[in-house]
């Protein structure tokens, strides 16, 4: 049976949304017909993206905020960095689907939308059938992004980005506006990796967010706690108001995603592995997956060869850094600030971009203690996630 639909994307969250308006703007893909299935209506701003760039994006028009420089701070080493080529940008995820949901209402004759939960994708000779809460569709191409269900393996490290961020607001100048802080590590580890993030909005308002990267997730009391006592002293014990608060938690693992589940088939976003194992971020990497699909649609008709681009050294990196995460979370925020202290910001964006060239990876391996990296290459080796050190 002929498909309905050319292309199908299972999940309208940030990567099926993104690959919605990438195809929306690409002039040779006017033919296609689009479906997009998602159940909830996304009117809700249920999470802030922020992300470093050195190009312009399709969202600039619509980016709540941008910076031209971060600070990092720890005990040993604090610094407050111009960008000279990237810029820090965030964007409020209401925004964002606001944005493509008007591109796409645009283009009515080649993207339908249904309000539906997808069951099962199934791959068939002619394309994919989804089985749905709204029935049955076909499509020569899916693209899913629905949240994954991960079987944890025992050679793989499982850990969360976990935060609780409050947006506050004072009724006096209390934060830098040109200097968001990209981590603070002044506050107690308790053996784990914990910083503070802050994004000014202005001298009077802030996200202020607490952020762990380990394996189990506390109580909200905790983190909590943990904010009240960051402003408290940043303010000096001065009054604030919290305006909104966002909480998350991200999975940081080595697990290895499947790019594609069959012929037919493409997984993007969390589901597809965009989520940089060692960092959490993941919106630009979208971005990037849905540039070179379109381009490949575009130009061939089909899927490209490489669906991701990854590069394996680079997974590598992030299974190291997690190993050590793992077995003394502690140590992670020596290793930011050795990296952040010892080599040009823009080469350390570039790399968690995973764009630096053999002999920048070089340069920026050359500048941290090598021990714990040594170790967990063993426990790579063995095939044995690290347990935590005592
Ligand atoms: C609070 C929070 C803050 C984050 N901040 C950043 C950040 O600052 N920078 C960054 O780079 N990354 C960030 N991330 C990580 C990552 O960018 C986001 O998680 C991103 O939303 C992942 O995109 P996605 O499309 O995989 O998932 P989602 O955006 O969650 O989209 C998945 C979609 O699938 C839909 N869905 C679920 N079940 C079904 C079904 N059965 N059928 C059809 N659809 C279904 C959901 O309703 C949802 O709309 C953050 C994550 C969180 C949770």
């Amino acid at each position: 049976m002929e498909p309905e639909y050319d292309y199908l994307l299972a999940g309208g969250g940030a990567a099926g949304l993104s690959l919605a308006y990438h195809l929306s703007q690409e002039p040779r893909l006017r033919g296609k017909r689009v479906l997009l299935l998602e159940p909830a209506a996304k009117e809700q701003n249920d999470r802030t993206w922020s992300f470093w760039t050195d190009q312009p994006t399709p969202y600039d028009a619509v980016l709540a905020a941008e910076w031209r420089q971060l600070a990092f701070r720890s005990p040993q080493f604090s610094v407050v960095l111009p960008l000279r080529r990237h810029r820090y940008c965030t964007l409020r995820g209401l925004d964002f689907y606001r944005f493509v949901q008007a591109a796409l209402a645009a283009r009515p004759a080649q993207f339908t939308r249904v309000e539906a939960r997808v069951e099962h994708l199934v791959n068939t000779p002619a394309g994919v059938v989804a089985h749905t809460s709204a029935g049955e569709f076909r499509a020569r191409y899916a693209f899913d992004s629905r949240p994954p269900h991960l079987t944890p393996r025992p050679d793989r490290r499982y850990l969360w980005q976990h935060f609780v961020g409050w947006e506050v607001e004072t009724d006096f100048d209390a934060f830098d506006a040109a200097t968001p802080v990209f981590m603070d590590f002044t506050v107690p580890q308790q053996r784990e990796c914990r910083f503070v993030y802050v994004l000014p909005f202005g001298p009077r308002r802030a996200l202020v967010e607490y952020t762990l990267f380990s394996s189990q997730l506390l109580q909200p009391a905790e983190y909590e706690e943990a904010l009240r006592a960051y402003l408290h002293q940043l303010l000096a014990g001065r009054p604030y108001r919290v305006a909104e608060t966002e909480t998350g938690a991200i999975p940081m693992t080595d697990h290895s995603f499947e790019a594609r589940d069959g012929a037919h088939i493409v997984n993007l976003g969390t589901r597809g592995g965009r989520v940089k194992a060692s960092t959490g971020y993941a919106f630009l990497r979208m971005q990037q997956q849905a540039a070179r699909l379109t381009e490949a649609l575009a130009t061939t008709g089909t899927l490209p060869h490489d669906l991701t681009g990854d590069r394996w050294q680079f997974h590598l990196f992030d299974t190291l850094l997690l190993d050590i995460m793992q077995r003394r979370g502690e140590r992670t925020r020596d290793i930011f600030a050795e990296l952040f202290q010892r080599n040009p910001v823009e080469r350390i964006l570039d790399f968690l971009d995973e764009r630096t060239t053999w002999p920048q990876n070089l340069q920026v391996m050359n500048s941290v203690t090598p021990w714990p990296f040594l170790r967990s290459i063993v426990q790579v080796l063995r095939g044995q996630p690290g347990k935590r050190e005592e």
